[in-house]
């Protein structure tokens, strides 16, 4: 394979790189992208690593909130004292993402941006209703993350724009993580689930989840939220939740799981985190 690659120490710098050569690659960790290339055979395109620019990595307070930097790690994630202390919803999905090694380069703006519907991040910044912010030489925006990922492995990033950072709002009181898998580490979800809500005096109130591997992009399950909303917290409101959820899935079969079986998965899976 001979390639040709730039490591940029600022964004301006990547910036001007990717304008300079729409067809260069934006790389981080590598995980997604080498597998890829090495599986179709191709000519390797112009490369952009983006892990010496410092301004892309590192976690930092941004109002009662985050601003988690694209190239920060899995591992970093799970090591911070901020995201330890307010979204243990983060750290439990960074922590079963592959094994050591692959949370050790893996990056959070590498699986956003991979856009796989099974990706482990993905349920848990739509239930914490997190924002992208994507730059180009024009300037910065924000994207709210539920407008991000358009269709199936397609985000809403134009040419020229990197994601830059993952801004979390205030954390929610009730937080809860779950990954369905066949082996604990290195495997890819069957069902991924993110829950973040609030307990208002024994009511369930601004609920949001997240879910992956159930349809073509991650989703909002929205029904199920609605089942929830205001209603008490117990089992007879997880179950009907719980039937909610599953009503509105659009899992496919593939290797790793039937639909029905993920279907049926997912509801189990959302009862069980409402009642723990
Ligand atoms: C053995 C193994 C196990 C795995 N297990 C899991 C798992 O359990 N759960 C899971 O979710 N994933 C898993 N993955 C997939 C992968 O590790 C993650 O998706 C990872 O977060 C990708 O991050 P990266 O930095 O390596 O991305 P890269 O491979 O560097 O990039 C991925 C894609 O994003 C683009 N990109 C990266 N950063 C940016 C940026 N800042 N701006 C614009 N575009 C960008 C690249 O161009 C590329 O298209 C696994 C991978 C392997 C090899």
């Amino acid at each position: 394979m001979m390639t040709s690659q730039s490591s940029p120490r600022t964004l301006e710098e990547a910036l001007r790189r990717l304008s300079e050569d729409p067809a260069c690659i934006p790389i981080a960790g590598c995980t997604d992208w080498m597998i890829g290339a090495r599986s179709s055979g191709f000519e390797i395109p112009p490369l952009l690593d983006l892990l010496r620019v410092e301004e892309l990595r590192g976690i930092r307070s941004d109002g009662d909130g985050l601003r988690i930097g694209a190239t920060t790690t899995f591992s970093d994630l799970q090591q911070d004292e901020l995201v330890r202390k307010s979204y243990p919803v983060l750290v439990q999905a960074a922590g079963e993402v592959g094994g050591r090694q692959i949370q050790n380069r893996a990056t959070l703006g590498g699986n956003v941006v991979n856009a796989s519907p099974a990706g482990d991040s993905l349920p848990v910044l739509l239930a914490l209703d997190a924002e992208v912010e994507v730059a180009s030489l024009e300037g910065r925006r924000r994207i709210p993350f539920r407008d991000f990922h358009t269709a199936y492995r397609r985000t809403a990033l134009g040419e020229g724009e990197l994601l830059t950072a993952v801004i979390l709002p205030p954390a929610p009181g009730f937080q809860s993580f779950r990954k369905v898998g066949t082996r604990q580490a290195q495997a890819i979800s069957k069902v991924v689930v993110a829950i973040c809500a609030e307990n208002q005096e024994g009511r369930w109130a601004s609920v949001r989840i997240g879910a992956g591997s159930v349809a073509a992009t991650p989703i909002r399950l929205r029904a199920a939220e609605a089942v929830l909303e205001g209603s008490a917290v117990g089992k007879a409101t997880a179950e009907a939740a719980a039937d909610a959820a599953r009503g509105e899935a659009h899992p496919i079969d593939d290797l790793r799981s039937t639909a029905r079986y993920r279907s049926w998965v997912l509801g189990r899976v959302v009862r069980r985190m409402l009642l723990s």
